[in-house]
């Protein structure tokens, strides 16, 4: 059966009724609503993806319409998943659009990505990104990243099978500097080029074409050039194998032991002030990238609400030739 809707498509060789029934029966995570979202969402919608996902537990505001163009004044205030759900659905009513107005992390992430065929990371943080990451790798869910700061973007599609890379095999230490779009400056064009090509990928994956998987594309988007790069599994990347390497870490009642030391808190400012260990700093995990404050000689013991945040700091703090350490279960297990 031909759908006039998607005819266009289907007369595509690559396509046809075949990748149609496949796309319809597609269910897919999308994470992140803001700049990114705003270029592939349209697109997997309009192509009849039959389940988008869509999760963000962030409000429109004023200076995201520059490049998260799907949003108006009108909007500003609303959850962005919950007002991108409703035009999605006018969009294209055939398909199903889910809304979590929520955060993705480490307590809901793996079993949502288990529950999808893809992920597409449109998220704007690092640390964001390595949880996202991280669950895709635990649940073999396949992931397309994407990221962009000034002229800068890149994408890849992430297969997720046992050789496979994963984005900390690419990013292994955290970037110099973890600024926000607002902070480094960035173009809604230059956002709208790497989050169509983030479509295609995802589009591409889900029709079963997996020429684009596991390589880099690296976007300058001043001079409008575009590099590709093979990316490997790397063999201390800890995410694959974590059994065999752990990091350092110690529980509350050994601290003695390594004294002194520093207790660093690495949650929100929010989570702080409901409660913290006592004797703690609190410190972004951004702040922690260049920790010249601190010498090499000192035993850096780091906390979060479980242990995701922390060893991704502390695998960091490690690479750096520190004496880092993670609190065994974070403040939960304290708590
Ligand atoms: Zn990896």
């Amino acid at each position: 059966m031909v759908d006039k809707r998607y005819l266009s498509q289907q007369n595509l060789p690559e396509i046809g009724v075949e990748g149609q029934l496949k796309l319809a029966a597609s269910k897919v995570l999308v994470v992140g609503c803001g700049g990114l979202a705003a270029a592939v969402l349209p697109y997997l919608a309009a192509a009849g993806v039959g389940t988008i996902t869509l999760m963000d537990e962030d409000q429109v505001c004023e200076s995201n319409l520059n490049r998260q163009v799907l949003f108006n004044d009108a909007d500003i205030g609303l959850n962005k998943a919950l007002v991108l759900q409703r035009q999605l659905q006018q969009q294209n009513p055939a398909i199903h659009i889910v809304a979590l107005p929520k955060k993705f992390d480490l307590e809901n992430g793996v079993d949502l990505t288990k529950a999808h065929d893809l992920v597409i990371d449109c998220s704007d943080h690092y640390f964001s990104k390595v949880t996202i990451n991280y669950c895709c790798v635990r649940s073999n869910t396949p992931l397309v990243y994407a990221s962009v700061l000034g002229w800068d973007g890149q994408a890849a599609l992430f297969t997720m099978k046992d050789q496979d890379p994963c984005y900390k095999c690419w990013q292994k230490l955290a970037p110099q500097a973890i600024n926000t779009c607002t902070q480094s400056g960035v173009l809604g064009a230059s956002v709208s080029i790497v989050g169509s090509h983030q479509a295609s990928l995802a589009l591409q994956y889900l029709l079963g074409y997996l020429q684009h998987a596991n390589f880099l594309f690296v976007f300058d988007l001043w001079s409008l050039k575009q590099q590709k790069f093979k990316l490997q599994q790397r063999k201390d990347c800890k995410l694959h194998f974590s059994q065999t390497q752990p990091l350092p870490s110690i529980a509350w009642s050994e601290l003695e032991r390594i004294a002194p030391y520093v207790l660093l808190d690495v949650r929100t400012i929010g989570e702080w002030e409901l409660g913290h260990l006592p004797g703690a700093k609190q410190v972004s995990p951004g702040q922690l990238l260049q920790p010249e404050q601190y010498n090499k000689t000192d035993n850096l013991v780091i906390y979060c609400n479980q242990e995701w945040v922390s060893s991704c700091v502390v695998e960091n703090l490690q690479n750096l030739g520190y004496n880092a350490f993670v609190l065994k279960g974070g403040y939960a297990a304290w708590h």
